[in-house]
């Protein structure tokens, strides 16, 4: 299973309910971070998601919203003894940023932190998860991520494996987690002999800060769950052009037309308070969306199967 945290669902300033992006993917004792915004560390905290995880942090631009949380989840990870190394990945501009926090407030870490400069294309890989970044259309460079969770074995079929001859019992658990097996006779079988076509990747993407684009409707086409911005409503549709950002109705559009499963509206203004109006105007286009808050949860099963958990459900 793949949980989703959202640790920070409001854009530009944070509110009393709404911290600055920052969202947490754990999957296989990692966390892997998109964004970090201001006081990124206490919402970590606060959602348990471990000190000495092996993680990797993934920031989709260097506006300050996005990045101010950054030298203070270093801080905190130092002062309580990190040891696992880091990699953060993003923009260069991420690197002279950390570079600088780390030589004029005395931000020595007592782990091995890495800042990657990266361009598009596919930048973490672990078992049968990957990260790609794509470039999106903001204000400067700007990146959105796609996590692609990678299926290799299909639907097991019971039929299949007694017509081969497989008894009922571990070697039907083995075949059906892809896994090839021997029969006391000698005869090898395959897990593809008892075992529907592996089906698609299931995917989570990630807009960023984006005008709705060609690059994110690319990576969103057929996603399970894409988060998208929704900073504006269609009320300020030219202040989210001006500014690079994207309306609620325009997500939900994108949505619509890219196949999603599920829209997650994240990154509101602070001007609309508690983000009805937001989700007021995507659910008539695009019924299946909800809006982010923070400390909400999203467990993603292998089959494709997607559980939204409010912050009072657990
Ligand atoms: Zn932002
Ligand atoms: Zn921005």
């Amino acid at each position: 299973m793949i949980e989703i945290v959202f640790l920070g669902s409001g854009g530009s300033i944070p509110t009393e309910k709404r911290n600055h992006p920052a969202i947490a993917i754990r999957y296989e004792g990692w966390v892997l971070l998109f964004d970090a915004g201001e006081d990124v560390q206490r919402q970590y905290e606060k959602a348990q998601l471990g000190l000495n995880k092996k993680m990797a942090i993934f920031v989709t631009h260097v506006h300050a919203d996005h990045v101010l949380g950054l030298p203070g989840l270093l801080l905190r990870f130092s002062l309580l003894g990190r040891t696992k190394p880091l990699n953060i990945y993003g923009p260069k501009e991420l690197i002279e940023y950390v570079k600088v926090s780390q030589s004029t407030i005395n931000l020595g870490t007592t782990f091995e932190t890495t800042v990657h400069a990266i361009g598009p294309g596919e930048i973490f890989h672990h078992q049968d998860l990957s990260v790609r970044a794509f470039e999106v259309d903001h204000r400067g460079y700007a990146l959105g991520y796609e996590i692609i969770w990678t299926r290799t074995t299909g639907k097991f079929l019971p039929s299949k494996a007694k017509e081969l001859g497989v008894p009922q019992g571990p070697l039907w658990k083995a075949l059906a987690s892809g896994e090839s097996v021997e029969l006391e006779d000698g005869t090898r079988i395959s897990s593809k002999d008892v075992t529907e076509p592996s089906p698609n990747p299931l995917k989570i993407v990630y807009s960023g800060d984006t005008r709705p684009c060609d690059e994110l409707k690319k990576a969103a086409s057929g996603a399970n769950i894409l988060i998208c911005e929704a900073m504006y409503t269609s009320e300020h549709a030219d202040l989210a052009e001006e500014r690079g950002h994207s309306t609620a109705a325009a997500a939900a559009n994108l949505a619509k037309e890219s196949d999603v499963k599920l829209l997650v509206l994240t990154h509101y203004s602070p001007r609309y308070y508690d983000g009805e109006d937001v989700i007021g105007e995507a659910i008539p286009v695009f019924s299946n969306s909800v809006l982010a808050c923070d400390f909400m949860r999203i467990h993603l099963s292998k089959d494709g199967s997607a559980v939204i958990m409010s912050p009072i459900d657990h």
